[in-house]
């Protein structure tokens, strides 16, 4: 069984720009000029969703979430 396809979330109301998540899952986010976080892989690929449950472990300010991919963006990329 796959597990469904899901994102990388960033809540930049919360996000204070600690960098921790960069630091600890370069492949899934960079810092961008600002030092906020910019998610490079969308959906996240199924052999790093380890390295994304990290990113948002250790976010202080659970700025980050995983969520499921809404089939309307799937359908999209299918065209
Ligand atoms: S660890 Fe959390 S607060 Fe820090 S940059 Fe990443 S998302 Fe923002």
């Amino acid at each position: 069984m796959t597990t469904p396809p899901v994102r990388l979330v960033v809540d930049r109301g919360a996000c204070a720009g600690h960098g921790m998540c960069y630091a600890v899952a370069p492949i899934l986010v960079e810092s961008d000029e600002q030092g906020d976080p910019v998610v490079l892989l969308d959906p996240i690929p199924e052999d790093l969703l380890d390295d994304a449950d990290t990113a948002v472990s250790v976010c202080p300010e659970r700025a980050l979430s995983l969520m499921p991919t809404a089939p309307s963006d799937s359908e999209d990329r299918s065209r």
